[in-house]
């Protein structure tokens, strides 16, 4: 389903008509909306610095007079608490805006670069280009934050740009394919819908650049599709983050900072801290700070409380609750299908075997293994796929700095869970299986630019220039 053909009372744009008629040709059905962005993107028009801050501060603006209707559709979506929406849906996606109308001029500059004794009088820079036609797909636990932010980069760079919001957030997903067509250049921006079917047919189609963020299983399909066409991607995938505990840590500090971290979005977060590893006597003493810092947090009944979201869907729900049997239920546990909550949860003396331990857990549900020391701790994270993010708590900083130098992860934290995000100056993406390449403020723009290499010479100096040309006398070998 092509947005802006949907919307009633709207009539149908060009690249609606072009959709139509691939539709009646038994044609892919994005063939015409593809098309109709490569003539938008080859009038030239996105790659004007005017184009660019028009539609950024559109984009804005979308923000500020559409607040209330996102925290509703996020509402009704999975419940996620207005603040919850506000910091992370609202306030990143702002933040990411203003710093790169603040900051585009100079990122869109040439970069000159030094030259070699042959170039001296010539002009070598690095032209950071558009790359043309851009898809961006996104996933439902943050499913605005996940394709506004990309869109702003893709936006500076001066792309054409093709968004496919997450299905499985419908209300969230409505407001995109509604509202946001409304603030920007139709010409150039387009808002797809649909799941698995409608991305599957959108990416038979050659972009020239894709990104995607989604599960590493459905990153392998979208990198297959775009290997077709030879198109350049990034991949923002997920896996399970691990936390390891040192001894010494102040533990109630710990728990705080875990419980937000793995209870926030009810744990549905790519960067959540997925399992804890400690010695057993810190588990024992760390159990209690937990459990306070749940009630401090939700009350003694989370499922009461207005801060706490709920799990996005039956499957989801399902998936998550067949965790609940690894180890033993030290703190939670409680469920409740029909409003698909899953109370904060922590399982203590989980084996590495057992169901929480073989995939990503995205849910309140905090796994506990215990390792005999920080060496167990390291090995135990270098057998499994590399993170996405990874935390120690530790006041030893040189342990921090131990498993920081003997582990690999996409982000990571010492003493904290998540907070690296919230600083627009650090890249944000994963390594391996949890990803391929980075995004926020100048890493976006970087991203969604080509580097063109250029080098601009006169044509005059040929005595000098003639020292390459054949034939390769003695006397030039000897140059
Ligand atoms: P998903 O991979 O199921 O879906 C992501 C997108 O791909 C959706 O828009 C969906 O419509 C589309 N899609 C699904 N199946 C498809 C198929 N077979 N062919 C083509 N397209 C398909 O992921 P999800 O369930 O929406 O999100 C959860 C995953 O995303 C978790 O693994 C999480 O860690 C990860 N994630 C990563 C980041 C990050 O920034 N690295 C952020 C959020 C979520």
């Amino acid at each position: 389903m092509d947005t802006k053909g949907d919307i009633p009372g709207k009539a149908p744009t060009g690249s609606d008509i072009g959709k139509m008629d691939s539709k009646a040709a038994g044609m892919n059905p994005y063939v015409g909306l593809v098309s109709s962005l490569r003539a938008a993107w080859l009038t030239g028009k996105t790659r004007a610095a005017e184009h660019r801050v028009s539609q950024l501060e559109a984009l804005r603006r979308f923000l500020d007079e559409k607040k209330q209707p996102i925290l509703d559709a996020m509402a009704s979506d999975m419940r996620k608490p207005p603040f919850e929406v506000e910091l992370s849906e609202i306030v990143l996606v702002k933040n990411e805006v203003n710093y790169a109308l603040n900051n585009l001029s100079s990122w869109m500059k040439d970069e000159f670069v030094e030259k070699n004794l042959v170039t001296q009088l010539d002009t070598a820079f690095i032209r950071k280009e558009p790359y043309g036609v851009v898809l961006i797909i996104g996933a439902w636990n943050y499913p605005l934050n996940l394709i506004l932010v990309p869109l702003v980069g893709a936006i500076a760079a001066g792309n054409c740009v093709i968004i496919k919001p997450s299905e499985i957030c419908s209300s969230t997903e409505k407001i995109l394919a509604e509202t946001l067509p409304s603030y920007l250049d139709n010409d150039c921006f387009a808002v797809v819908t649909g799941g698995p079917a409608e991305t599957t047919q959108l990416l038979e189609n050659k972009f020239d650049y894709i990104f995607f963020t989604g599960s590493p299983q459905v990153g392998k399909i979208v990198m297959a599709a775009a290997a077709k066409h030879l198109t350049p991607l990034t991949l923002e995938l997920g896996g399970k983050n691990p936390c390891y505990v040192a001894d010494e840590s102040d533990l109630q500090n710990v728990a705080n900072r875990l419980v937000w971290g793995r209870c926030f979005n009810a744990g549905q977060t790519c960067i959540a801290p997925d399992y804890v590893l400690c010695s057993a006597e810190t588990q024992e003493k760390l159990l209690p700070a937990l459990r306070h810092a749940i009630t401090q947090f939700f009350g003694p009944e989370p499922r009461e409380s207005p801060d706490f979201a709920r799990i996005i869907s039956d499957k989801q729900f399902q998936r998550i609750r067949a965790l609940l049997g690894s180890g033993r239920v030290a703190i939670g546990g409680q469920t409740d299908e029909r409003e698909r909550y899953i109370a904060p949860t922590v399982l203590a003396d989980v084996q590495p075997s057992e169901p929480a331990m073989q995939e990503e857990i995205f849910g309140p549900v905090l796994p506990i293994i215990t390792v005999p020391n920080v060496d167990e701790a390291i090995a135990f994270i270098n057998r499994r796929e590399r993170p996405l993010a990874m935390y120690v708590f530790a006041s030893d900083s040189k342990l921090v700095h131990r498993v920081l130098e003997q582990t690999s992860s996409g982000g990571f934290g010492a003493n904290d869970t998540m907070m690296q995000t919230t600083l627009i100056s650090l890249p944000f993406g994963g390594i391996g299986n949890s990803g391929l390449g980075s995004y926020h403020s100048k890493f976006s723009f970087d991203t969604f630019s080509h580097h063109r290499a250029c080098l601009l010479r006169s044509l005059g100096l040929e005595t000098v220039n003639a020292l390459r040309y054949p034939p390769y006398s003695e006397r030039k070998m000897g140059l």
